[in-house]
């Protein structure tokens, strides 16, 4: 069997996805600071997927940002409001931000563009420690304003698996995100991303029965190819995590 990466979603070729990925236009521009890890070791990443399903975004690959070219670029574009969605003090919910923001950027259908400029979502795909110390370690990142969820979420995944804490894949966060933006106005409602859920489920399934074959092999220790790893290491809780220090 190839070991080999399909180059667009980086999945190996034989769990290549890129034939249920469907891109949509949100009216607002994502772009992915992940962690190398995400981005070269961690098999199991919903990143890369939640990217290519969403026009208008990019990854941005790294620790810390504010030496990198690219990201400086996109935070002194002038034609972009940037925020971050990240939980803590000063985090508004989407509605919130619409009503203290909403003149400074405009609207997510480009027939109703008022003055201002387009919204920048970043979000940052790792881990939470590792997410932040991300943040700890840009400063700039820390200046924006911030967005969070409304609700509480539980992954899908564990509903099935173990119940047990807050924890989003990326795909998943990124799929709450746009659904209270869209609630809010802030994201096109005309467009469904369903999709990215489809794509979530599907890699669900895929990894059940790839442990089921691999029990049935009694091999397979290490071939895991699901979000779980990650949602147990935690990702985007609401609420920040307790001090380390
Ligand atoms: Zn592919």
């Amino acid at each position: 069997m190839s070991r080999q990466n399909c180059y667009t979603c980086f999945r190996p070729q034989n769990q290549c996805y890129c034939s249920h990925i469907r891109e949509v236009d949100t009216g607002v521009k994502f772009v992915f600071l992940m962690h190398p890890w995400e981005a070269y070791k961690q098999r199991t990443g919903t990143g890369r997927l939640t990217a290519l399903s969403l026009e208008d975004s990019e990854i941005i690959v790294g620790k810390s940002f504010d030496s990198n070219r690219r990201y400086r670029e996109l935070l002194e574009d002038e034609s972009c409001f940037p925020v971050v969605l990240y939980p803590g003090e000063g985090a508004l919910t989407a509605d919130e931000f619409g009503s203290r923001y909403g003149d400074e950027f405009h609207g997510p259908d480009s027939q109703t563009v008022r003055t201002g400029r387009k919204l920048l979502v970043f979000l940052v795909d790792a881990t939470w420690v590792m997410a932040r110390k991300m943040v700890h370690h840009t400063p700039s990142l820390q200046t924006l304003p911030r967005l969070s969820f409304s609700a509480s979420y539980r992954s899908r995944f564990q509903i099935k698996k173990q119940p047990a804490s807050f924890c989003l894949s990326t795909i998943e966060s990124t799929y709450y995100l746009i659904r209270e933006m869209q609630e809010a106005g802030l994201c096109r409602q005309d467009v469904s991303v369903d999709h990215l859920m489809d794509v979530f489920d599907r890699l669900n399934e895929f990894q059940m029965e790839s442990e089921r074959l691999g029990r049935a092999a009694g091999s397979a220790a290490g071939q895991s190819i699901s979000p779980e790893s990650n949602i147990k290491k935690g990702r985007l809780p609401k609420e920040p995590a307790p001090s380390e220090s």
